[in-house]
């Protein structure tokens, strides 16, 4: 799917659920959208405050909980301070960069077995649950002459 159509997409969404889609709200799913990077509202904040000066962080988060809320984008928290928000809700797993925390997705067939084995052994009702695999990333890596 391209970029316009998922934005495309996600405008149907937020009109059928009786969103307002105002300039700004416009603006923050198309970078989540577009970018790959799974931006905390903080970078959402500086990539577009060129853009709208009256834009807060707090209207940013705004608009991101009402993504959220309607199933649009997902937060992740990683133990750190501040929430990345991914709009690729599809299930996929997320490999992370030690050194720069760069998110990258992906997919690998879901490990539903580890929740059937869970709910067996401790008798909960499993409702999810998370895996992330940490690493290095290609532009972290140290520069080795060839
Ligand atoms: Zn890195
Ligand atoms: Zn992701």
């Amino acid at each position: 799917m391209t970029v316009s159509d998922q934005l495309h997409e996600a405008l149907e969404m937020l009109r059928e659920s009786g969103v307002r889609i105002t300039p700004q709200r416009h603006a923050v799913l198309e970078f989540l959208i577009q970018s790959e990077k799974h931006p905390t509202a903080d970078d959402i904040y500086k990539a577009l405050e060129g853009k709208f000066p009256n834009m807060s962080v707090a209207t940013v988060y705004n608009n991101l909980r009402v993504f959220r809320e309607i199933g649009l984008v997902r937060e992740l928290t990683y133990g750190d301070s501040s929430s990345r928000f991914d709009c690729n809700t599809s299930d996929h797993y997320h490999v992370i960069c030690d050194k720069c925390g760069k998110i990258v997705d992906f997919h690998y067939p879901s490990l539903e077995e580890v929740e059937s084995i869970a709910e067996q052994i401790t008798g909960f009702d499993v409702s999810h649950h998370r895996m992330e695999v940490y690493g290095t990333c290609d532009s972290c890596k140290p520069v080795t002459s060839h």
